[in-house]
């Protein structure tokens, strides 16, 4: 393991609470204090077919967490959860209310109710979606033309939701009419309509940065205060997100090759070439080489860098 890693078990500090551990993030209570507030906390850690895996990307927690910021900064327009670190201390010094053990990787936010649906929106096909194209001609049961191959875009960008399973069990693609059982269609129309219009905006920005976004997942949460329906989570990372090289998309003539991947594509190439996650006598998944480590690493922070402009 790195040293510069930072997949241990989460800390309890003084000022936070430990309450819960997805695959990649973890999330903290204030010990006293507002019970308004969440601190989700970026890991290094790294997930592929629903298993974390070893080791983890060094310096991702904070390379998706500069992303995320910068996205929601991009996309003022449309409330989100992200609360103002720093308060002003007795002396007027501002004084971050995040644990230096978490600086650069940790976002502080309202806790919302969150609607139990992933928003998934699709502008190109492949992945889970190519999959089931070749299978029916649809995906997510919406009916698609012939003909399309594994990463052409698609006429229209497509609203795909997803259940969000409960802790341990799989996501579930669903319909919208199921989307209108479980939330309501009030919600789930200004869900997707939110949802579509954020890919929409947030495409345009990427390709001005020489970058395709072609697929995202979106989670929206009500504000229990004021009602106001408000983007939470992470957003447009290369977590939640794929990203391809708008250039070579456009010029080269290999198919595949041409979905040149800013984001975890990497590690699932590698583990789909080596690893049958269907066989029983292989319950875990291998350790990830240092070259699919380092290849990743340098990829996401290629992206932050052709998106913001930063260096790191
Ligand atoms: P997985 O490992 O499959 O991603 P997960 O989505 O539960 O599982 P994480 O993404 O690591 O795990 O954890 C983030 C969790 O925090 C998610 O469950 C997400 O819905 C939740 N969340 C994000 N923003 C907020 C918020 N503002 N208020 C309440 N919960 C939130
Ligand atoms: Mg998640």
């Amino acid at each position: 393991m790195h040293d510069n890693e930072r997949v241990s078990a989460p800390s309890e500090t003084n000022a936070w609470n430990h309450v819960y551990s997805g695959k990649v993030r973890d999330l903290y209570e204030p010990a006293a204090g507002p019970d308004d507030l969440l601190l989700v906390v970026a890991s290094d850690r790294v997930s592929a077919f629903d298993h974390v895996l070893e080791p983890g990307i060094p310096g991702k927690g904070d390379l998706l967490t500069s992303l995320s910021l910068w996205w929601f900064d991009q996309l003022r327009e449309v409330p989100n959860h992200l609360v103002p670190d720093h308060e002003l201390d007795a002396a007027g010094v501002a004084v971050s209310s995040i644990p230096a053990e978490f600086a650069g990787r940790a976002m502080l936010v309202r806790k919302l109710d969150m609607f139990p649906v992933e928003c998934v929106v699709r502008g190109y096909l492949t992945g889970s979606g190519w999959k089931e194209y070749v299978a029916n001609r649809t995906v997510c049961g919406i009916p698609l033309p012939d003909g399309l191959r594994d990463g052409d875009r698609l006429p229209e960008p497509l609203f795909t939701p997803a259940y969000k399973a409960p802790l341990g069990e799989h996501d579930e693609n669903i319909s919208f009419s199921r989307m209108v059982e479980l939330i309501g269609e009030d919600d789930a129309v200004a869900l997707k309509d939110l949802s579509l219009g954020i890919y929409e905006t947030a495409s345009l920005t990427a390709e001005r940065h020489g970058v395709i976004l072609a697929d995202t997942k979106f989670e929206f949460g009500r504000n229990p205060g004021t009602g106001v329906i408000t983007l939470g989570d992470e957003v447009l990372t290369s977590d939640s997100s794929r990203y391809w090289d708008r250039d070579v998309y456009l010029t080269s003539d290999d198919p595949t090759a041409r979905m040149a991947s800013f984001d975890k594509q990497i590690v699932r190439n590698w583990l789909a070439h080596n690893w049958d996650q269907d066989d029983p006598s292989t319950p875990t998944p291998p350790t990830l080489p240092a070259e699919i480590v380092t290849q990743t690493a340098d990829r996401y922070r290629e992206l932050l860098e052709r998106l913001t402009g930063s260096g790191r």
